[in-house]
């Protein structure tokens, strides 16, 4: 038996815990909706987007793996947990693909259209999921970007605080603002926030997070955080 089974399996059950307290408190704070009334019109959307796609494989890693394929790996993950707590969801793409076709691919059109897709959701929230990289080994663990706004940045501290808690004890990273010339998290109305996983050209990070149990763990993290996040923002709302 792999010895590091144990840990993961109390990982994953305190990332159910969290799950199960996040639902529950939200539906306390709802009047005891159904799973549907979560879901329904005027609740929040969680909108998830697997960066890049297609022809652009975003950074290639020590393995050859395409970090779009890790990227659409976890998202999905996480849509199917959404799926499985009643929430509502959106993603940029479901596949590998882009939005123009492979001899006019520009990336800057592609992520013009996902802006649009994105501000076109009702009470959407944002999780854009990438993987980081380097031209050196050494840098590992991940980190979370947030866009513009306090909520982005309410969202992305739970989250990165979330991470580290719960999967990267050892990281030392701290939750930053997203760059300005990041075009995705400065052209999206909603609050947003950007996940580099880990760092696909350091050996640690890739192995884990090339394992499937790994990709279901981060993903539970992603969406308790959101469930976290959209029970707070309704609280101090309403
Ligand atoms: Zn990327």
């Amino acid at each position: 038996m792999d010895a590091d089974f144990p840990e993961h399996t109390v990982q994953i059950i305190s990332l159910l815990l969290i799950l199960a307290a996040a639902l529950m408190f939200a539906f306390s704070m709802n009047n005891m909706p159904s799973a549907e009334t979560i879901a329904s019109e005027g609740s929040s959307c969680l909108v998830i987007d697997p960066g890049h796609g297609g022809i652009d494989g975003g950074a290639i890693a020590l393995n050859g793996m395409k970090e779009s394929d890790m990227n659409l790996a976890i998202a999905l993950k996480l849509r199917e947990i959404a799926v499985f707590c009643g929430q509502s969801s959106v993603m940029t793409r479901e596949d590998d693909s882009c939005r123009t076709d492979y001899a006019s691919y520009s990336e800057h059109e592609d992520l013009v259209y996902r802006a649009q897709l994105i501000n076109a959701v009702p009470n959407g929230i944002l999780i854009s999921i990438h993987q980081n990289n380097y031209p050196t080994s050494q840098p590992s663990g991940a980190q979370v970007l947030y866009a513009r706004g306090e909520q982005s940045k309410t969202f992305g501290e739970l989250t990165h605080r979330n991470i580290l808690t719960y999967l990267q004890n050892e990281n030392r990273r701290v939750a930053e603002p997203a760059p300005k010339n990041l075009y995705l998290t400065a052209n999206v109305d909603c609050p947003a926030i950007l996940v580099e996983c880990g760092f696909v050209s350091n050996p640690f990070d890739l192995d884990q997070l090339m394992e499937d149990h790994y990709q279901t763990a981060f993903a539970a993290v992603l969406l308790a955080s959101f469930l976290q996040f959209d029970t707070r923002e309704n609280t101090s709302y309403s």
